[in-house]
This record gives structure tokens, sequence and C-alpha cells, in this order.
């Protein structure tokens, strides 16, 4: 027996089960499919994070240099934590698209 991820909620549930034990989507015991399918969508997910953090962090980029001046007070706190917290995870998202790849299907 092996543990597979439901191809809905991504929790990990037994590749002989009918259906997912937890948000009863039915797997119909086609679990190849459903691997390929649960490896495509953790892509899509990946990518949508990696999009986010890459917002985050030109969004610090943009409220940093906002008004043609450099940041103070408040406002260069905002942009340097949406600067570091942007980049710091498009770094970490990147790096698990890449382990996520080497992963075969
Ligand atoms: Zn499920």
């Amino acid at each position: 027996m092996a543990l597979i991820e439901c191809p809905s909620c991504q929790k990990r549930i037994s590749s002989k089960a009918k259906q997912c034990q937890f948000c009863h989507s039915s797997t119909d015991g086609d679990n190849e499919s459903v691997r390929v399918i649960s490896h495509i969508q953790k892509s899509n997910q990946l990518m949508t994070h990696s999009f986010v953090f890459l917002t985050l962090f030109i969004a610090g980029v943009v409220i940093w240099f906002w008004g043609g001046e450099t940041a103070t007070g408040m406002q260069s706190y905002i942009a340097v934590g949406c600067f570091v917290f942007g980049f710091v995870g498009y770094t970490i998202t990147r790096a698990r698209i890449v382990l996520h790849k080497r992963k075969s299907v």
C-alpha cells in the first residue's frame, strides 16, 4: 500500500482508497492519473506562490521609491518588510519548484 496525494485536497491518502477520507472526492482507483494530476496541481500551486512572492518583492521596491524619494519611517518598514519577505519567499519557492521538477512523475 502506498500513499498518494488526494487530487482535490492534497492530503495523503491510501492509493487503494476509492475515495478520499477527508474530502470524499473519488479517486476511481486510477492512481497513475491521480498521481500525475496531483503533481501538475502542485506545480501550479508553486507557480502561484512564486508569483505572489514576486509581486510582494516588486511592491516593496515600489513602496520604497514611492514619490521619487527614498522611504522614511513607517513607509520604509513596510517597504523593507515586503522586499525581504517577497525575496525570501520567492527564493524558497523557486527551490521547491526545482526539487518538485526533479521528482519523476
Ligand atoms: Zn481529499
